[in-house]
């Protein structure tokens, strides 16, 4: 049976310090102690519920991590200024100097940055590897690794992991499995199919509204905490922590996301189906034709959908480049980075989030110059959607009744 995380972001409920609908935000960034004995032990981390410095904790970001740790099914979240300010924590945190990490080699182009190029100062080297292909990601495990990464759904080639298979390699090797879970909030709940630490970036459609930048670690009590540690602790030590006043906002946005998703996701169904008849190269885990169809299929929450994001290949940079431009003057959505925005969202990635990736393993793993990712957004009408996005397609050549010409 499917978790209904939903229903759990649901039930919580707050009050404001004055009755309000809702908490009340701690605007403070430093906090009183009626003795100094108590502020000892607090330090010490022996006195729950007590505050003590807001890049530790602070009550508004208790609440969004409750509703984080809701959303995946995990014990505990803590929430950070960024996505990479989660990741970064959490890899941090896992590794010591000289570790080697197995990753998916489909990954955004940051956390790619991160492991190969930033993290050899410290000398963590990783390994890229085919995720879908359980035996090459076995065979990339060396005495040195410290966890298999990966995203759930990928950026951008939307690649979808076997969750519950990568979780029995990582049980074997005695590793975590870290899943960053950010294309597929409510859809995919990766800590009940086996992730042991499930990272966010809350930029996107948990926020939903491209007004901040956000994001969430939801994992073990003790994981969460250890990353709190005043000592040792990667996400207090390292400062990435969220302000409280964005925690306030993010949480307020997050109770409408069950809504948003399913919109997302029934828009970007319709989307990649019509597209798919017309003859165009689309990408997206709810056709039948995606590689990744049957596992999206055996791990999805069904009533959440397939996700909001497709990719469609036009045949080159030129072509994208003058696509992107169209639509953006026809109104249908930003050229423009990110996801999970109400309005569409595109890019092409090969120049953009993923341009961290060199040219020559783009192309070895499929990524085309030609590629644009799609963030569908909420239109209500998209069937009107779709029409004017084929008159755009129709009127630069990349769709001829039909037929593609590219
Ligand atoms: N993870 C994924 C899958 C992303 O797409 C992104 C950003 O695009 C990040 C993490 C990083 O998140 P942020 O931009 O919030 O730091």
């Amino acid at each position: 049976m499917s978790y209904k995380a939903s229903d759990k972001i649901q039930d919580l409920q707050y009050f404001g310090e004055f009755g309000g609908v809702n908490p009340s935000i701690s605007d403070s960034s430093t906090y009183t102690f009626l003795s100094a004995k108590t502020m000892f032990d607090t330090f010490e981390g022996n006195t729950e519920g007590c505050y003590l410095y807001s890049r530790h904790s602070s009550p508004s970001n208790l609440y969004l991590g409750e509703a984080m740790a809701q959303l995946e099914g995990t014990e505990s979240a803590n929430v950070y200024a960024s996505g990479m300010g989660a990741i970064s924590a959490v890899i941090l945190q896992l590794c010591n100097a000289g570790d080697h990490i197995v990753c998916s080699r489909t990954i955004y182009g940051g956390t790619y940055a991160l492991l190969k190029n930033f993290l050899k100062k410290f000398n963590i080297t990783t390994s890229f590897v085919d995720i879908t292909k359980l035996d090459s990601v076995e065979a990339a495990i060396t005495p040195k690794t410290k966890m298999i990464y990966c995203e759930a759904v990928s950026n951008p080639l939307l690649e979808v992991a076997d969750l519950p298979s990568l979780s029995v390699l990582t049980k074997k090797h005695g590793m975590p499995l870290v899943v960053d879970n950010t294309f597929s909030p409510l859809s995919i709940s990766a800590a009940k199919l086996g992730a042991d630490i499930v990272v966010h970036s809350l930029t996107k459609f948990i926020n939903g509204s491209s007004d901040c930048v956000a994001g969430a670690v939801c994992a073990s009590k003790d994981f969460c905490l250890s990353l709190k540690d005043v000592n040792d602790g990667a996400g207090m030590l390292l400062g990435s922590t969220m302000d409280s006043l964005r925690a306030a906002s993010v949480l307020k946005n997050m109770r409408t996301l069950h809504i948003r998703i399913k919109k997302h996701s029934q828009n970007a169904l319709y989307l990649a189906q019509q597209f798919e008849k017309d003859g165009l190269t689309v990408v997206y885990p709810g056709l039948k034709s995606h590689s990744g169809h049957e596992t999206m299929t055996s791990q999805f929450n069904p009533e959440f959908g397939y996700g909001g994001l497709l990719t469609l290949d036009v045949g080159s940079l030129d072509m994208a480049n003058a696509l992107m431009e169209l639509m953006q003057r026809e109104k249908l959505g930003y050229l423009a980075v990110s996801l999970g925005f109400y309005k569409t969202l595109f890019s092409a990635p090969g120049t953009s989030t993923s341009s961290e990736i060199p040219l020559q393993e783009q192309e070895a793993l499929g990524l085309s110059q030609g590629l644009i990712r799609f963030s569908i957004g909420l239109d209500n009408d998209i069937h009107k959607t779709y029409l004017t996005m084929r008159a755009c397609m129709e009127r630069l050549g990349v769709l001829q009744t039909g037929k593609v010409l590219v």
